[in-house]
């Protein structure tokens, strides 16, 4: 469909995984993407997919941590597409390491991108989507924000305090920004194939029996499943739905 035609989006992890996959979405439904990593090279990589699908789309090297770097990321997008209607809070990371091996650097480094990220960059981009009748916001919680999934024995309880606190950060956002007919969702994935772990196989047996015996869906998500959920939740179709935390996780949540 073109259900986002006309609209422009900013993605932060747009290099990368469910956050490549969410731009590519929006692009190929005629939004105009602004892609937001770390990591400069990754989001010409996903600018130069977007094209060659004929979208239009931006590239944009931005630390969701670093105010200036945003304001200037948000700046450029304004810029190129002349406002922001959609943004995505999607960059973030997890690092392994069990309580006892956990430090205060791996602490505030997850804290800091996963949950005060999301605050940065929506504080940042509210007075553009102030100005867009129909704005939204779509955040990235987890399964994990909802249960703790440990394999081992070991959890990553970092990750798990980030995650719980994005999805009562979206509640909250939700009602603040209520006053702006602002819409603030986030989605709560299971397991998907990206390279989030580095290192991890997702598919060697032991790890997809493990997956098995809690997915209803017998398979890995892939980035494209998120994606769907995300751009439903931005798109008009979704215009009464605000403030919910929206499981896209095979089934994982149901027992
Ligand atoms: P990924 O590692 O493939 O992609 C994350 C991207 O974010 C990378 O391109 C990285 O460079 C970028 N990034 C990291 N720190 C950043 C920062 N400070 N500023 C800007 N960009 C930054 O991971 P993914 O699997 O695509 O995960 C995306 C989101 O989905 C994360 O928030 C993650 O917690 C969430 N999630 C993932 C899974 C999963 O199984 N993969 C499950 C549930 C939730």
């Amino acid at each position: 469909t073109d259900r986002h035609s006309g609209r422009t989006a900013l993605v932060t992890g747009a290099g990368s995984g469910i956050g490549r996959g969410i731009a590519r979405r929006l692009a190929a439904e005629g939004a105009q993407v602004a892609c937001v990593d770390l990591k400069h090279d990754l989001a010409d990589e996903t600018v130069s997919l977007i094209t060659a699908e004929g979208g239009r789309a931006l590239a944009l090297s931005a630390d969701v941590r670093d105010r200036a770097e945003i304001s200037a990321a948000l700046e450029a997008t304004v810029e190129t597409f002349g406002g922001l209607d959609y943004l995505v809070n999607n960059a973030g990371l997890v690092t392994m390491s069990s309580l006892e091996e956990l430090t205060d650097e791996e602490w505030d480094l997850v804290l800091d991108v996963n949950l005060k990220g999301v605050y940065i960059v929506t504080q940042l981009a509210l007075p553009y989507l102030k100005d867009s009748p129909g704005a939204a916001v779509v955040n990235l919680s987890t399964v994990e924000a909802e249960v703790v999934v440990s394999s081992q024995g070991f959890c990553q309880v970092h990750y798990n305090a980030s995650k719980g606190g994005v999805k009562m950060l979206t509640k909250a956002l939700a009602v603040e920004l209520s006053r702006y007919d602002i819409r603030v969702n986030c989605v709560a994935p299971g397991p998907v194939a990206t390279n989030f772990i580095p290192g991890a196989d997702l598919d060697a047996p032991e790890v997809m029996e493990f997956l098995g015996q809690r997915l209803l869906v017998k398979r890995l998500a892939q980035p494209e499943d998120i994606a769907a959920a995300a751009s439903f939740l931005l798109s008009g179709d979704a215009s009464f739905i605000t403030g919910v935390q929206l499981p896209v996780d095979g089934g994982w949540l149901t027992r």
